[in-house]
């Protein structure tokens, strides 16, 4: 869009009146989406107001509409559920409860709405809106407003941001408080695998998810489940004969537990729901295995939201109020969606069509068409589980042998993807080694073969079991050589960060000298940082900007009874300002320096001078984030030094450096779950590249294509050659030359109320619901 026509928009909300409600079963992240939506129309200059207790306040009016300001939704970021509450509402379902509504609309001249909520309550905000024009008919008819102001309203606009923790709306990779309720989750499984393992238990564990097994399915991948239950899917008729040997072959292998997950709308192929006692009582007759059922209710609802949700539902609510401005007549009411890393807005009714046609298709027995309507994602994730859980290892050799290593810093995720890699290596029935304290054991000699059992519980670990070191490639080559010859390693899968990419980049442009490596190679992007070039998301920086983001919020709330204190925290990252910034946009930072996003003296003034405004209202604190290589000169200790001197009397100043705690910790869902299928991903090309160049009992691997840097790149796993790599990557400060993240700095800077120029804003375009945009965009 041009940047005049946004400056326009930027007038063009004056006048307007915008209101948002939340409602149907509360999702972590809710809160995030209502300050974005607040802030973004008190930014475009719309008038705000915040509608308590979902579509009950509506009909009810009265104090339940309150216009809101820019401090009403401070410091609610971090909260759980939804602060202007939700509700059911039966009187909104009938004619008569929406007429009160309207005219409750009406008489603060709102004609905009964005309804946050599941495809129930979206659904109920379409009749409504297509119903306007018949109720401000029979508002005048009753004599309750003016034909002047039935013209003045005579249009509602309407924006829906899809809430639902189960992911079940067609048309989003994520609705809001999925990511969190992953989160609540996967804490329990981790607690109950310890005690689980002590005891050599299985656990049948049973999570939400009525219609939709995407909760089931996720977790079930994130924890290496043996078995799952999802609705879309129902187990093959003798499904019990089947598990039980399969739970019978892990515990044969070494297994000390045994995880079954199951949705609890799972059912069989007749329809007829499959319990979770039903499951465990089989479990108990059959095997005689100790066996606990743990069904986890409304614990998925609660807590803090993740660092994703508060993200995506920021970004989503910058996006609705954007579809509002934008909106005219012809538009039809709109959800914003999430396709890739991008917001998207798509027609209402259609996704809620689909919605419907995925259930229908489960009513109708079609299981398969509706494992393809969830999406390319959901069809994906499904068959990377079969292939974990349900293959069996190779009964024949295959001809290669692959080596995997650990390089650079530890980085959450890092385990997973070794456990996933080493599993689906044996099912295709290559030798597997694995390299401890990275190319440094390459050259050492720290090299071991191993087998599915060797790698059980990684999953869930942090940091690098295999042990990872910073040293390349360039400083030990000739014994790195020695050792691929002496092991007749055909492929090499390095998982780490910038280290790893150099690292093979050194190798690739040494083939000329030796021959040993004409090999296939593949990097898997593992660092918090960010910094890999060749894709949008390295594993381990969703668990790092996670972990930051906690320590903010703790940091946040220590200075709830200390007045006017300013916070500087210290992130890691070298020169890549990701995990900075995207903290920054979590846990709502007053500012976030980065090293791309250059700053001068002015920009800390305007800060200064921000921060000493804000004392004077009543949230008289600030959180300013500093990335640890953004300025050579401008340090962390220099930004103290300067706050506590403008700031004095105003507010005092407390640094905080949070250090290695980004690197650890357990790792996020999204980040076992990544790493589980970047692993699998890695090896099943590289099995492919080494076919391809298996001529005469050997390996020869020379062009460029042979070496790559595996990645998620929009929604598209890529695999980009080093080599290709080498030309858009800035060596001297460790970063790709172009990074998709910094478009999101704006959205931070105007949520913490700075005077910003929309010209930038990438607005999100108006899509068609088509099971081709759903099926192969949802590609991962
Ligand atoms: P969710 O939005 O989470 O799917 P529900 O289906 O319970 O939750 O819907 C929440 C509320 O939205 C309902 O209590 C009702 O007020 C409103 N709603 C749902 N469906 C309709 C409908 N078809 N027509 C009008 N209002 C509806």
């Amino acid at each position: 869009m041009a940047a005049a026509e946004l400056e326009r928009l930027r007038m063009a909300g004056a006048g307007m009146a915008i209101a948002v409600l939340t409602s149907g079963g509360d999702a972590q992240g809710m809160n995030a989406a209502v300050r974005a939506v607040t802030r973004m129309g008190i930014y475009v200059g719309a008038k705000v107001f915040l509608i308590y207790e979902g579509y009950e306040g509506l009909v009810e009016g009265g104090d339940n509409i309150k216009q809101a300001n820019w401090l009403s939704v401070s410091n609610i970021i971090q909260l759980g559920g939804t602060v202007i509450g939700s509700a059911r509402c039966k009187a909104f379902t009938t004619r008569a409860g929406r007429l009160r509504a309207a005219r409750n609309l009406v008489e603060h001249g709102i004609t905009n709405l964005c309804v946050i909520g599941g495809d129930g309550s979206l659904t109920g905000a379409d009749i409504f809106r297509s119903e306007w024009a018949g109720l401000l008919d029979e508002l005048v008819r009753d004599g309750q407003i003016s034909e002047e102001v039935a013209r003045q309203n005579c249009r509602l606009n309407i924006v829906g941001l899809v809430g639902s923790i189960d992911n079940d709306f067609c048309g989003t990779d994520m609705t809001i408080g999925t990511d969190s309720a992953l989160h609540r989750i996967m804490e329990v499984i981790d607690a109950i695998t310890t005690t689980a393992q002590s005891h050599q238990r299985t656990f049948v564990l049973e999570v939400m998810g009525r219609h939709c097994g995407y909760l089931a399915l996720v977790s079930g991948l994130a924890s290496g489940a043996d078995w799952l239950f999802i609705p879309e899917s129902p187990p093959e008729d003798g499904w019990e004969d089947l598990m039980c040997e399969r739970l019978g072959e892990t515990r044969s292998r070494g297994s000390r537990l045994n995880i079954i997950i199951i949705a609890e709308g799972a059912i069989d192929r007749s329809g007829k729901p499959i319990s979770s006692n039903y499951v465990k009582d089989l479990v108990v007759q059959r095997l005689g295995f100790d066996t606990r059922v743990t069904v986890l209710g409304h614990v998925q609802r609660g807590g803090t939201p993740s660092a994703f949700d508060r993200v995506l539902s920021s970004k989503m609510g910058m996006e609705a109020v954007m579809a509002l401005l934008e909106a005219t007549p012809d538009t039809p009411a709109c959800v914003v969606s999430l396709s890739g890393n991008q917001s998207v807005r798509l027609p209402l009714m259609e996704c809620v069509q689909v919605t419907k046609d995925v259930q229908k298709a489960m009513d109708e027995k079609r299981f398969e068409e509706a494992i393809q309507l969830r999406g390319g994602s959901f069809e994906n994730n499904w068959n990377i589980y079969k292939l974990l859980a349900h293959q069996k290892p190779a009964q024949e050799k295959s001809p290669f042998s692959l080596a995997i290593l650990n390089v650079g810093a530890p980085a959450a995720g890092m385990n997973a993807a070794v456990r996933s890699a080493v599993r689906i290596s044996i099912c295709q029935g290559h030798t597997i080694y694995v390299v401890s304290d990275g190319f440094e054991g390459l050259a050492t000699g720290q090299i071991r073969e191993v087998g599915w059992h060797d790698v059980a519980g990684w999953l869930g670990r942090g940091g690098s079991m295999l042990g990872t070191k910073r040293t390349l490639p360039k400083t030990c080559m000739e014994k790195i050589v020695e050792n691929v010859r002496k092991f007749n390693i055909q492929g090499l899968l390095v998982i780490g960060g910038f280290e790893a990419y150099e690292g093979v980049l050194q190798l690739v442009e040494a083939r000329g000298q030796y021959e040993e490596l004409c090999i296939v190679m593949c990097v898997i992007p593992a660092t918090i940082s960010n910094n890999v070039p060749g894709t949008d998301f390295s594993l381990g920086s969703d668990t790092a900007v996670n972990a930051a983001m906690e320590s903010c919020d703790r940091i946040k709330q220590s200075a709830s009874g200390t007045k006017r204190r300013v916070f500087i925290v210290e992130t890691m990252g070298g020169y890549c300002g990701y995990l900075s910034t995207v903290t920054g946009i979590a846990v709502g930072a007053d500012a976030a320096y980065v090293y791309e996003d250059p700053f001068t003296i002015h920009d800390l003034k305007a800060n200064v001078e921000h921060l000493t405004d804000k004392m004077k209202t009543d949230i008289q604190r600030g959180l300013v984030l500093r990335n640890e290589k953004c300025h050579e000169h401008y340090t962390t200790e220099f930004l103290y030094n300067l706050y506590s001197s403008e700031g004095k009397g105003i507010f005092d100043c407390r640094i905080n450096v949070l250090g290695h705690l980004q690197q650890g910790g357990a790792p996020t869902p999204f980040d076992r779950n990544y790493g589980t299928k970047l692993g699998v991903k890695a090896v099943l090309w590289m099995s492919e590249k080494l076919q391809q160049v298996y001529s005469k009992g050997r390996v020869f691997a020379n062009s460029g294509d042979s070496a790559c840097v595996i990645g998620l790149r929009k929604k598209v796993v890529a695999f980009s050659p080093v080599t290709e790599l080498k030309k858009v990557t800035d060596f001297e400060h460790r970063l790709p030359q172009e990074q998709w993240w910094l478009n999101l700095r704006l959205m931070l800077k105007m949520l913490a109320n700075y005077q910003i120029s929309l010209t930038e804003y990438i607005s999100g375009q108006m899509e068609h619901v088509t099971r081709r945009t759903l099926s192969i965009e949802k590609g991962f």
